[in-house]
């Protein structure tokens, strides 16, 4: 450490993103020297939602020094294989959207080309049936993989559903047992130093006053500090994305959970079905244009599976996001740097990545503005990506059966995402760059699931030999058949993993 070294950091708020951030910074910023604190306030409360994942949130677990086994008892938490998207392409229609890769290439030519080839000569099965993760979750199976296995499990790819409430406490426990100081009470003034705009403290409603060198600031969709004290801009992104409302209510379970997420597409939006081990997760999220909250509320309560477990709680949100994450000495994690739809589940990774990259571009109290337009700029390309994605399951649907699937359907999209689907409607071509979070399965699933079909296959497909090509499709197709068979079903595996009394 040295003079310059940052020795105050304070953390404003403590929901997902506030405590995640403590965890993450108690472990990585244990060096004696920098203090931590984490203010959070139990009136204003947090947002409450928020309940699947993706898979990279297993090395955030494992990063903290979280044990799998006691993260899903103190959760809730259940297994993930991916998403299920009913009525997207169009009405009646199902598809998945699995974790981790389709089956293996051969000889250099990429598997879903030779799917494609393979598919335009004779009827086969979706290619889901070449996902380890997708047969496993049609069977409603789940196992680990493991590294040494021999078989198709190693391709199994999981991420979690949990309680996102009892997440944070859970986070909350382990920062405060590593010294990360909680400090209860509401924030009622921000002071900004005169010389240059940075923020100084922090005041408390009691008269408090915290003061700190760099501020992370998870204070929710508000933005306490990035927004209302720095005016840093929000990017809107409703003209691509309408939805702008939500409604959650969770009900009991009436079977076991699968191991899967299920979005299904609503005439004014979609809604979720996410397992957890004491109850469903459930919430409608759709476009004020077309849908008022209490129709709304009513649809989604007459889909419930189960008895209604809590109020349903109504959300409103702007999609989109903060013009610069990072500003000054501010760094805006969670939902004050911006909001997507959870219909692939990308916030919580969001704060995860926000959190990583800040870790790996940590400043000191100069803040050479080569850290923060390094953190900006990635940080915009992965909210972009991840828009991108989100909007292809609007605009690629056959749906017309109401005004919202037509304004969708028909609407511009990004620049980026057109060359992306156009490239695909050629010859199936799909490049995964930089740091893109969605890898080449997740843009052919949901592409082939929403009727995005190549008019052609890549040459380099009609190299290997037919007959060659069609028995190692089957060969492997029966494999991950067989290898999900054998496995325990999702409740006996979570069962099995119980902590013991
Ligand atoms: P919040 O939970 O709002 O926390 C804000 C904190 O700031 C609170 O502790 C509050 O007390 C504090 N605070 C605010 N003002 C003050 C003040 N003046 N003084 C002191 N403290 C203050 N993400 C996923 O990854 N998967 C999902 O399935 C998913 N589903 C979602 C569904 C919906 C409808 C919505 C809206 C979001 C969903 N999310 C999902 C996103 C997820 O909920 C959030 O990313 C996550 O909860 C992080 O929220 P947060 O911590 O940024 O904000």
């Amino acid at each position: 450490m040295n003079e310059h070294s940052i020795r105050d950091v304070v953390i404003v708020g403590g929901g997902t993103a506030g405590w995640m951030a403590a965890a993450a910074f108690s472990r990585f910023l244990n060096n004696g020297y920098t203090r931590i604190t984490l203010v959070e306030s139990d009136e204003i409360g947090t947002v409450g939602v928020g309940e699947a994942t993706i898979p990279p949130i297993l090395r955030f677990n494992q990063m903290i020094g979280l044990d799998e086994n006691e993260f899903l008892a103190a959760t809730g938490g259940t297994f993930k294989l991916g998403i299920e998207f009913v009525d997207w392409g169009g009405l009646g229609e199902r598809y998945f959207h699995p974790f981790g890769n389709y089956a293996q290439d051969l000889q250099g030519v990429h598997f879903h080309q030779l799917y494609l080839r393979e598919r335009a000569r004779r009827p086969i099965p979706d290619i889901a049936a070449w996902s380890m993760s997708a047969v496993a979750a049609s069977l409603g199976k789940f196992g680990r993989p493991s590294a040494s296995a021999q078989s198709p499990v190693r391709e199994l790819f999981y991420a979690f559903h949990f309680d996102a409430g009892l997440y944070a406490q859970l986070l909350r426990r382990l920062s405060e047992s590593r010294g990360i100081v909680r400090v209860e009470g509401k924030i009622t003034d921000v002071t900004l130093r005169p010389e240059d705009g940075y923020v100084q403290s922090v005041t408390l409603a009691d008269g408090r006053t915290i003061a700190g060198d760099l501020f992370i600031d998870c204070s929710g969709f508000r933005g306490l500090l990035i927004e209302e004290a720095l005016e840093t801009g929000y990017e809107d992104w409703r003209h691509w994305l309408p939805c702008d409302r939500a409604v959650a209510a969770p009900c009991a379970n009436v079977r076991e959970p699968d191991p899967f997420t299920r979005s299904t597409a609503h005439a004014a939006g979609w809604q979720w079905r996410i397992p957890l081990q004491h109850r469903m997760g459930n919430g409608l999220v759709y476009c004020s244009d077309y849908l008022d909250d209490d129709t709304a509320e009513q649809q989604l309560l007459a889909a419930l599976e189960g008895p209604l477990l809590a109020d349903p709680r109504r959300i409103r949100f702007t999609p989109g996001r903060r013009r610069e994450s990072w500003s000054r000495n501010v760094v805006a994690l969670g939902l004050s740097s911006g909001f997507l739809e959870p219909l692939e589940s990308t916030s919580i990774h969001l704060i995860q990545s926000g959190i990583a990259r800040l870790i790996a571009l940590f400043p000191d109290k100069r803040f050479d503005p080569i850290e923060r337009f390094e953190y900006n700029r990635q940080m915009r390309d992965l909210y972009e990506d991840i828009r991108d994605f989100i909007i292809l399951h609007y605009k690629a649907t056959t749906r017309t059966d109401s005004p919202f699937w037509n304004r969708v359907r028909t609407m511009e999209i990004p620049e980026s995402l057109a060359h992306k689907i156009a490239l695909f409607e050629h010859k199936g071509r799909l490049f995964r760059e930089g740091n893109e979070l969605f890898t080449t399965t997740s843009w052919v699933a949901v592409c082939l699931g929403q009727h995005i079909v190549p008019r052609e296959h890549e040459p380099a497909a009609d190299a290997l030999d037919e007959k060659l090509v069609a028995q190692a499709l089957e060969q492997m197709r029966l494999g991950y058949w067989d290898t999900a068979q054998k496995m325990p079903s999702h409740a006996e595996f979570l069962a099995r993993i119980a902590p013991q009394p």
